[in-house]
């Protein structure tokens, strides 16, 4: 049985099938042309959630059958995605060290595709490290954005690839979806249901088609869907946010924010809409860790304590119970006397290291092994219990921390 989310099995995998952007999938539009011409560059597409960009990305690859790699810039690390640009690579110059006169990229005539979700959300350096493998064509690079990339994605990245923009479905877009998404579910709709539906999804296909699935799985007998019925599967899509979105981080950030106001209410508030959205546990529970010593720090350093107990608890209770765990915790950092006093002090620290680099460590606390060290001046006059500045000469006397 095909188990995928509805959104996923009605993914169209060519251009016929997808709907709406004329301009872009149409039958004059500049992806059909490009792809009729095999000219195929790198892209930026920006748009809203759920208009269309990743499924034209796969179309794009299946089209020119090419390898794709899909990744999230915001779960994935660069790593990752150099991983699969090295393996490509090596792909390539093995076939020039096999004295093939060719690539074997080429000679197979198969392009990687580098698809990444969400690319605004890879910084500067990052996205540079993308540059090379755009330029030496190892890569055809497609960037997915809902962020204005003359402002996200960086300029050389920009100049070399054609940005493309995705508007928000219009309603009958999504009337067209919507027909598809009942004929696969087998269902019926009554017209004002259909209606409300086609407006509250906002010209977002992925929010329309996973409403429709979960009216679909609230109504046990194959009846028509009512108004009532995707009023309430609407209220119930919107708390399942999409956790790799904008709304994941306003939510942990206002969470975080809430407990540093000392604020309990709201950080419950937050915390309980984490949880009924499918937050990883362990996502806000390493939040909690990291807050405990920032926030809080020498003013009770328990909360540290605590706050790992949390994280535990949750590695090994997991859903639903560990949410009492998570409450518990929230309402000790939230109502605990706060202290940055450790962490400022130590970005000052960091800041005079960034700024001078590995300064010489004075020769009395350096550690002297042998014989030659000794007679270096290594450890000599060694005062465990002074109260002589201990930090390199260029920055002697210097406080970070007070008191
Ligand atoms: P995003 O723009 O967020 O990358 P997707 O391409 O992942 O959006 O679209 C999410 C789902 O919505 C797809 O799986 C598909 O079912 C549907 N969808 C989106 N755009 C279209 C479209 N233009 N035509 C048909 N279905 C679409």
């Amino acid at each position: 049985m095909d188990t995928r989310p509805l959104a996923d099995k009605l993914r169209p995998t060519n251009l016929d099938e997808f709907v709406g952007q004329e301009k872009i999938a149409g039958k004059q539009g500049i992806i059909r042309k490009l792809l009729e011409s095999g000219n195929i560059s790198s892209f930026i597409f920006w748009g809203p959630p759920g208009s269309g960009k990743t499924t034209l990305a796969r179309i794009i690859a299946n089209t020119l059958s090419a390898r794709f790699f899909e990744f999230s810039a915001v779960n994935t690390s660069i790593k990752d995605v150099e991983k699969v640009i090295g393996q490509s690579r090596t792909r390539l110059t093995e076939g020039e060290q096999l004295g093939l006169g060719q690539r074997v990229g080429e000679q197979q005539g198969q392009k990687t595709i580098v698809f990444i979700d969400e690319i605004h959300r890879f910084n500067k350096a990052q996205q540079d490290s993308f540059l090379p493998f755009v330029e030496d064509g190892t890569i055809i690079l497609i960037g997915a954005t809902t962020e204005n990339p003359s402002f996200e994605v960086i300029g050389p990245l920009l100049s070399r690839s054609r940005v493309i923009v995705l508007n928000l479905l219009e309603p009958g877009d999504l009337k067209k979806i919507l027909e598809r998404g009942l004929e696969e579910l087998h269902r019926s709709i009554n017209d004002d249901a259909a209606d409300f539906l086609i407006t509250s999804a906002n010209g977002d296909a992925r929010t329309l088609l996973n409403t429709l699935e979960l009216a679909d799985q609230l109504v046990v007998h194959k009846k028509s869907l009512t108004l009532p019925i995707i009023k309430q599967a609407l209220q119930r899509e919107s708390l399942i946010y999409d956790r790799a979105g904008e709304e994941h981080y306003n939510t942990i950030s206002s969470f975080i924010k809430s407990m540093r106001a000392s604020n309990v209410d709201a950080a419950l508030y937050y915390l309980a809409r984490m949880v009924e959205a499918g937050e990883d546990p362990l996502f806000i529970a390493r939040r909690m860790v990291v807050f405990a010593s920032e926030d809080i720090g020498m003013a009770d350093p328990q909360a540290l304590q605590v706050a790992n107990a949390v994280f535990r608890a949750c590695e090994t209770i997991g859903y639903p119970e560990c949410r009492e765990n998570l409450a518990h915790g929230a309402v000790y950092l939230a109502k605990a006397p706060k202290d940055r006093s450790a962490y400022e002090a130590y970005m000052e620290a960091l800041e005079d290291v960034k700024r001078y680099g590995n300064l010489p460590i004075p020769l009395h606390i350096r550690n002297a092994p042998t014989k030659l060290m000794k007679q270096l001046g290594y450890g000599k006059d060694y005062q465990p219990y002074t109260k002589e500045s201990l930090l390199p000469e260029k920055l002697k006397g210097k406080k970070y921390y007070p008191g």
